[in-house]
C-alpha cells in the first residue's frame, strides 16, 4: 500500500477523483490535491485532515502550464517529492458528430489529453530524478469501444491509452511505471446527467448487472500506485463489470 508515498490527484474534487484521493490517504499516501474548483478541494482536504492524514488543496486547470508547474512545486514544496500522479480530470461535451462544434472538439481534448499529457511530462521530471514514480491514468470503456454522440470524447481517451503506453516505454528505465484504468459507467455526475433510458440501455450491456462506483475505480487505482504492481506498465485495466472484455 502507498503508505508514506505523496500522490498528486487531478480532478480531486468530486466524483471517481474524490475516491481515489480519499482512498490514497486512507492508506498512508499525502495527498496534493487538484481541481479547478477550491471549495469542493478545500472540503475533500479537510475531510482527509479529520481523519488523521496530510493533505494540501491547489486550485489548478490542467490544462493551463503554469498551474500544473505551480502544482508540482506545492507537492515538492509540502511534501518533499512527487511518488504517484492520477491524471483524473476529465469533462464530456457530447454532441453527434455532425453537430459536433470545434469548440466542443477542442475543450475535451484539452482537459483530457493534453492535460494529462502537461501534468505527466511535469511530474515526470521529479519522478525520473527520485528513481521512482507511479503514473495512473483514467481512461474509459469507451475509448476501446466507441461511443455513438462522444467522438471527442472517446478520441481523447483513446489518446490517453496511446500516452500511457509511450511513457511507459520511455520512464521504465527510471523506474517509473505508467499505466491506464478504463472505467466502464460509473454512477458519478457525469453520468447522473444521462436521460434515464440510455442508462437502461447500457445496463444490459453490463454482465456484472450494475453501474460501477467511484470506488470500484479507487480500488483499482490504490493496487497500481501500490508496491504490489512494480512489475506492470503499459497497461490499460478495464474496471467495468464485463462491459468490453
Ligand atoms: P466528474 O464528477 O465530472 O468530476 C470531474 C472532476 O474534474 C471535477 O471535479 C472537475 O472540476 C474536474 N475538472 C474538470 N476540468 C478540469 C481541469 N481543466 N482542471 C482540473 N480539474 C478539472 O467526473 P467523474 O465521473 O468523477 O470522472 C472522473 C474521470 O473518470 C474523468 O476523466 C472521466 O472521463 C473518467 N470516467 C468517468 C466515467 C463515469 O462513468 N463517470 C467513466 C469512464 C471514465 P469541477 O468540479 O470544477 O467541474
Amino acid at each position: 500500500m502507498p503508505k508514506g508515498k505523496v500522490a498528486i490527484v487531478t480532478g480531486a474534487s468530486r466524483g471517481i477523483g474524490r475516491s481515489i484521493a480519499l482512498a490514497l490517504a486512507a492508506n498512508g499516501a499525502r495527498i496534493v490535491a487538484v481541481d479547478v474548483s477550491l471549495e469542493g478541494t478545500e472540503a475533500m482536504v479537510a475531510e482527509i485532515r479529520e481523519k488523521g492524514g496530510e493533505a494540501v488543496a491547489v486550485q489548478g486547470n490542467v490544462t493551463v502550464s503554469a498551474d500544473v508547474e505551480r502544482m508540482i512545486d506545492s507537492a515538492v514544496e509540502s511534501f518533499g517529492r512527487v511518488d504517484i500522479l492520477v491524471n483524473n480530470a476529465g469533462i464530456t461535451r457530447d454532441a453527434l458528430l455532425l453537430r459536433m462544434k470545434d469548440e466542443e472538439w477542442d475543450a475535451v481534448l484539452n482537459v483530457n489529453l493534453k492535460g494529462a499529457f502537461l501534468c505527466s511530462r511535469a511530474a515526470a521530471k521529479v519522478m525520473s530524478k527520485q528513481r521512482y514514480g507511479r503514473i495512473i491514468n483514467i481512461a474509459s470503456v469507451v475509448g476501446q469501444m466507441g461511443n455513438s454522440g462522444q467522438a471527442n470524447y472517446c478520441a481523447s481517451k483513446a489518446g490517453l491509452m496511446g500516452l500511457t503506453k509511450s511513457n511507459a516505454r520511455e520512464l521504465a528505465r527510471r523506474n517509473v511505471t505508467v499505466n491506464a484504468v478504463a472505467p466502464g459507467f460509473i454512477a458519478t455526475d457525469m453520468t447522473e446527467a444521462l436521460p434515464e433510458k440510455v442508462k437502461q440501455e447500457l445496463l444490459v450491456q453490463i454482465p456484472l448487472e450494475r453501474l460501477g462506483t467511484a470506488d470500484d475505480i479507487a480500488n483499482a487505482v490504490l493496487f497500481l500506485a501500490s508496491e504490489q504492481s512494480g512489475y506492470i506498465t503499459g497497461q490499460v485495466i478495464g474496471v467495468n463489470g464485463g462491459m468490453y472484455m
